[in-house]
């Protein structure tokens, strides 16, 4: 008999939401790892519920509505490391009714604004500082049972050795172990600053400079960001650091003395066509669940359930 009844390869936040979704309707899961938490793309990740970079799709929106639900209902108990934030939306485009993801968080109202904006978005968003996070799925899962193993597969096949079932949550690296080329990479980068008492999120995605956001965690705050599709390397470039943080204080004046604590370049799992959600059409045990690109927290818990009707199904 083998050691588990699904083995979830990848530990980041799509694996160890499905692995935990997994473990609540019953199944003993594994969660087979190459990295640490602190070495995944997850604890690069802002982490705040907003659909970036995403297409309008129903299934989307369905997992960002459960994600955001459950998510608010975590903030509300006192899951660590996840609060709901009250968000304002700069909008630059002309303003054509609510977005397409208006519907999930529930609490949307648009308002006029001056030049050079069109309209401002107000909305709640649940945000989660993802270190704490990832330890407390792992804390959970183990607590019930489960296991993360620190293991590098060289082909998804080997999993077989854990469970009978499979699941691909490995994120970029679905691309090569999934031999799937609509997997890129979407350069991030954000900057970490002292919190001068900032309590609101603050997004101007429409900036012509580039997507300008500004989150407030406990005790920091995170500045962003960059999208760079196809660029797939992580080094520091201390010109980009700099024009974000100028980008943020126009937007946040308050951020103008913050000091600087550190920076996070992370590389996001994209897909042309967006996430994979499926059985493997040449392998009935193997489920992929990869290619959430900007998005994987603001899914996580939605596409969870979805994965794990899949696994347990197969
Ligand atoms: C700067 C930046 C800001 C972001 N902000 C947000 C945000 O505000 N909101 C949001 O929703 N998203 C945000 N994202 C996107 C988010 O980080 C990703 O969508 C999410 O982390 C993807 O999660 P994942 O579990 O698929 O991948 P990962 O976190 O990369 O996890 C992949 C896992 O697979 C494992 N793995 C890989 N290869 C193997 C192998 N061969 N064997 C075993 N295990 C393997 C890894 O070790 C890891 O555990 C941001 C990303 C960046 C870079």
């Amino acid at each position: 008999m083998t050691e588990a009844d699904v083995v979830v390869v990848g530990g980041g936040v799509v694996g160890m939401t499905t692995a935990l979704t997994l473990q609540r309707r019953g199944a003993r899961v594994t969660v087979l790892t190459a990295h640490d938490p602190a070495g995944t793309v997850s604890t690069v990740a802002a982490a705040v519920w907003y659909p970036s970079h995403t297409e309008e799709d129903p299934r989307v929106l369905r997992w960002a509505r459960d994600a955001h639900a459950e998510l608010r209902r975590q903030a509300a108990d006192g899951v660590p490391g996840v609060v709901d934030r009250p968000t304002r939306m700069w909008l630059r485009h002309r303003y054509a009714g609510p977005p397409w993801w208006a519907d999930a968080c529930g609490d949307l109202v648009a308002e006029p604004a001056e030049p050079p904006y069109t309209a401002l978005l107000r909305f709640t968003a649940p945000s989660v500082e993802m270190t704490p996070y990832l330890a407390w799925l792992r804390e959970r899962l183990e607590a019930g049972g489960g296991r993360v193993v620190r293991r590098a597969l060289g082909t998804l096949a080997e999993a077989y050795e854990v469970a009978p079932v499979v699941v691909n949550a490995t994120g970029l690296a679905a691309g090569r172990l999934a031999a799937d080329a609509a997997v890129y990479p979407a350069r991030g980068h954000v900057v970490l600053v002292a919190n001068p008492g900032l309590t609101v999120s603050v997004r101007d995605e429409d900036d012509p400079a580039g997507i300008t956001y500004v989150h407030p965690r406990r005790h920091d705050v995170v500045l962003g960001g960059t999208y760079e599709a196809g660029v797939g390397h992580t080094r520091p470039d201390p010109e980009e650091a700099a024009a974000i943080r100028r980008r943020c204080v126009v937007l946040v004046p308050k951020l103008a003395d913050a000091p600087v604590l550190g920076e996070r370049i992370g590389l996001r799992p994209a897909r042309h066509g967006g996430p994979r959600v499926e059985v493997d059409p040449a392998d009935g045990r193997l489920v992929h669940a990869y290619g959430h690109g900007g998005a994987g927290m603001t899914l996580s818990w939605g596409c969870a359930a979805e994965v794990a009707d899949l696994a347990l199904s197969v």
